[in-house]
């Protein structure tokens, strides 16, 4: 604690990341890919002009944004880039959710949003999830300053079809909804097709999950123009350089290398239905999963205790000590050696 900090940093329980071993583990605690990035990026890497680094970047991230805005069928005006998700997430806060009327979100979901509440003074309103562990579209009330989710949600796994979505952007019109969707290429329903209809809809995503750049940082925004516009008023104020270069040119690549793309989150895919089927075998109830994810729990062991034993033998996953979650182990889909590996961890463990 130190007099220096502003209140709201004296208050902040700041967001604690899923540990980055320095040891060879089997790692399912961070959701990220275990397939590498497209081959078109290595290229692209070993090919950059490094004299480019000597400039600044594009202040406008054109290449980018104009990648990005032929890959979801959008104009060029409704893309922005941030440095990771979690930044657009950051300054989304910023542009619409500071002002007197609470912000809604489900409880449980992503713990980074209540830590952006703390941050910039935003009241929270929390929205209990179903008796199904599904976000209750239905909490969400029209006279909020706001509403957030994931979708599909983290760390519940479940996503809703964009139809059911639409229902709920019909009754909100009057504040900005964003849908995080970092999980969506793992079986979700993206819902960018709404934003011609919905103005006030911002759509997050991210090239973390499956586009296997987690180290890059990078993420974006989709909405109307005017929600993009406000995005850049609040970046423009303090850093008016977006996406590196270099950065920019390994996500181009990516982006135009759409059959990597399909294999890889088909394959993390299958590799989730198989590795439900192998837990459900092993007794562990496991809440139905679009993300590259599942959340676990066994009604016999204890979670906290597996976690330890699967740390043991070399395998990391993510136990949550919050109240709602104690029960469960939140467990990313690896390569299907790599989970057989923990089957067969839990298989000793769960004797
Ligand atoms: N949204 C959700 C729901 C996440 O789980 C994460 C990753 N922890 C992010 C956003 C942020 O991803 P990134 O900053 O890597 O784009």
């Amino acid at each position: 604690m130190s007099q220096f900090w502003s209140p709201a940093v004296r208050e902040l329980t700041p967001y604690v990341p899923g540990e980055q071993p320095r040891e060879k583990l089997i790692k399912l605690n961070t959701n990220e890919n275990p397939y590498p990035p497209a081959p078109g990026v290595e290229a692209a890497l070993r090919e950059y002009p490094v004299d480019h680094l000597r400039l600044y970047p594009d202040p406008q991230s054109l290449a980018l944004r104009q990648a990005l805005a032929r890959e979801h069928g959008v104009a060029v005006e409704q893309v922005f880039v941030g440095n990771g998700s979690d930044e657009v997430l950051a300054l989304a806060f910023q542009a619409f959710f500071c002002h007197e009327r609470p912000l809604e979100m489900p409880d449980i979901t992503y713990s980074f949003y209540p830590v952006y509440c703390k941050l910039y003074g935003i009241e929270r309103r929390s929205l209990p999830l179903d008796d199904r562990w599904r976000v209750d579209l239905d909490a969400f009330t029209a006279d909020s300053g706001g509403a957030i989710f994931a979708n599909p949600n983290a760390p519940t796994a479940h996503g809703h079809p964009r139809d059911a979505i639409a229902g709920l952007l019909e009754r909100l019109t009057d504040q900005v909804v964003l849908v995080d969707e970092a999980y969506v290429d793992f079986g979700g329903e993206s819902v960018v097709p709404l934003i011609e209809r919905f103005p006030n809809l911002l759509v997050t995503g991210t090239f973390s999950k499956s586009r296997s750049l987690a180290g890059l940082r990078l993420g974006y925004a989709i909405g109307s123009s005017e929600l993009i516009e406000g995005l850049v008023r609040v970046k423009d104020s303090f850093n008016s350089y977006p996406i590196d270069s270099l950065a920019s040119a390994l996500a181009i690549a990516s982006l135009e290398d759409r059959e990597h793309f399909d294999a890889c989150r088909e394959r993390v895919v299958t590799t989730r239905e198989r590795t439900v089927r192998r837990l459900g075998e092993l007794g562990f109830e496991v809440l139905p999963s679009q993300a590259n994810f599942v959340l676990a729990r066994h009604p016999e062991h204890d979670a906290a205790q597996l976690f330890v034993g699967l740390r043991e033998r070399g395998i990391l996953v993510r136990h949550f000590n919050t109240e709602a979650l104690r029960d469960f182990l939140r467990i990313s889909i690896g390569t299907d050696d790599e989970m057989d590996s923990l089957i067969e961890a839990f298989e000793l463990l769960c004797r």
